[in-house]
């Protein structure tokens, strides 16, 4: 595999054929349904987790330049928020662990009513490479921590701190068969997992097209239950009484250019109120130099290069294809950095977006901010709703009435009020319509790993 930042050889991976994941599969079964995992109090297996949050912790340098190399995250960002993540998301379900209870519900004075959550089973994991091991941890977690076992399948780009992660989950303890990892390409390795009968669950994040050929394995296979976080193209509303323009462009800027654009939250849409939009669009370009790519391996750098070059050329051609249909290039568009070896494209904004080009439509997963303008809500409302996805959404305003009301009427699974990209561990995040179904995080991602069994006692 090549590093983004020079195109150079890094590594060489094996990969998984359906043979291996079979014996993947096979080992999960195994430790499922015969080994101690499912069986241990849920407080044991909660020491796992802590340990292996640990471990996260001691090996957080070697685990952020790894991913820093593979999928060319400044280190900053996989130092100081992905590893830390990663951490937190194992320590937190740890100790969510035996605070989850059932029910015994009111039944009649002869009978006795239970209400369990067992754990699922065999699930397997299948996530991508923008955030790969917080992607990672968000479905471990909770998995592991209700007694289920996984095979996870990490994306090409991002095989190495997946590995890692075994290794770490491996010096943690856990028992043989409770966590497996399969490196190899979706259409070989990613489809072995989905159409497996013995897979119960499948937990994936990534594109909305692969996401479909999930719910295409199951119908094919055992029905095994599949979960979607998919794409976004999510707007960023400012209207003309936000709080602080100057803090709301830069929060427009680092929305958009965080992760290189690679972020399936990516505040890739700027609606913004036509009274305020050439001022308030000069200062978000204005922040965009900031943001112009560097190595990802110095701390300085903010941005570093797109994951691929295949993917750079598709960032570019979509950046051509807009401005041939008539929007206006105010900054970026190009690859840069050549000498480098590496796959660096500059911040782009583009405005004069119709909501009708392809640009405004669907994702581009890319350091490339989408300018449009309304003139009322009710205008500002329509646009934000007129894509297919519905992932998360962001307004800035002073007026409650206004951040309620638009709030409350946006399809998305996150709003975010004067703020983007915020959150913690309490709240749930996935998404509506194409971006999916499934919600990570929080108490409620246990829904995805657990099956509620009633027992009838009755008493005669
Ligand atoms: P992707 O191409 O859909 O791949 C995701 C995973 O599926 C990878 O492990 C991939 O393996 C595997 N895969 C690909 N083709 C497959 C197939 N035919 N059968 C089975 N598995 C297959 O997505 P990506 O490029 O890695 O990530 C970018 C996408 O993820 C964007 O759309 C982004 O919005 C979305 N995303 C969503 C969230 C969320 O929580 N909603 C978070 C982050 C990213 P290979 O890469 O090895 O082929
Ligand atoms: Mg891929």
């Amino acid at each position: 595999m090549l590093s983004p930042r020079d195109g150079k050889v890094i590594a060489s991976v094996d990969e998984a054929g359906p043979e291996d994941v079979d014996r993947a599969v096979r080992a999960a079964r195994l430790a499922f349904d015969e080994g101690p995992w499912p069986r241990l109090p849920a407080r044991e297996r909660a020491s796992f987790l802590f340990r292996l949050a640990d471990l996260v912790e001691a090996s957080a340098e070697e685990l952020a330049r790894t991913i820093s190399l593979e999928m060319g995250k400044p280190l900053r960002d996989s130092l100081g928020i992905e590893v830390p993540a990663v951490a937190k998301t194992f320590r937190w379900y740890a100790e969510l662990a035996d605070k989850v209870s059932g029910e015994v519900t009111q039944s009649s004075a002869s009978a006795l009513a239970l209400v369990t959550r067992e754990p699922a089973g065999v699930v397997a994991a299948v996530v991508p490479w923008n955030f790969p091991l917080t992607m990672a941890a968000w479905k471990l977690a909770p998995a592991l921590i209700t007694g289920c076992t996984v095979v996870l399948k990490p994306a090409e780009q991002s095989p190495l701190s997946a590995l890692l992660l075994a290794d770490l989950a491996s010096k943690a303890g856990l028992p043989a068969g409770v966590l497996t990892v399969v490196n190899g390409p979706g259409p070989v390795t990613g489809r072995a997992l989905g159409l497996h009968p013995g897979v119960d669950v499948v937990t994936f994040t990534g594109s909305t097209s692969v996401g479909r050929e999930f719910l295409r394995y199951s119908a094919d296979s055992n029905l095994k239950r599949v979960w979607l976080e998919l794409g976004g193209k999510s707007p960023n509303i400012v209207f003309p009484d936000a709080y602080d323009l100057d803090a709301a462009a830069d929060t427009a800027a680092w929305g958009i250019f965080f992760n290189s654009g690679e972020m399936c939250t990516a505040a890739s849409r700027l609606l913004v109120h036509r009274d305020i939009a050439d001022d308030f669009v000069a200062r978000v370009v204005s922040r965009a130099a900031a943001y112009f790519p560097g190595d990802p391996l110095d701390p300085a750098t903010r941005m570093g290069p797109l994951v691929s070059a295949a993917h750079r050329s598709s960032v570019v051609a979509r950046v051509s294809e807009a401005v041939s249909g008539g929007a206006r290039l105010l900054t970026g568009g190009r690859a840069c950095l050549p000498d480098t070896g590496g796959w660096y494209v500059e911040p782009t904004v583009l405005d004069r977006v119709d909501p009708a080009m392809p640009i405004a439509r669907s994702e581009v997963f890319g350091p490339v901010l989408s300018v449009l303008t309304f003139s009322t809500t009710a205008e500002a409302l329509s646009l934000a709703g007129d894509t297919p996805y519905g992932l998360a959404a962001a307004v800035w305003t002073r007026d409650l009435a206004t951040a309620h009301h638009v709030s409350r009427s946006l399809k998305a699974g996150t709003v975010w009020v004067n703020c983007y990209e915020e959150g913690d561990l309490t709240v749930p995040f996935g998404g509506a319509k194409l971006s999916g179904h499934g919600r990570d995080k929080s108490v409620h991602a246990l829904d995805k790993f657990t099956d509620l069994k009633t027992t009838w006692l009755a008493f005669p």
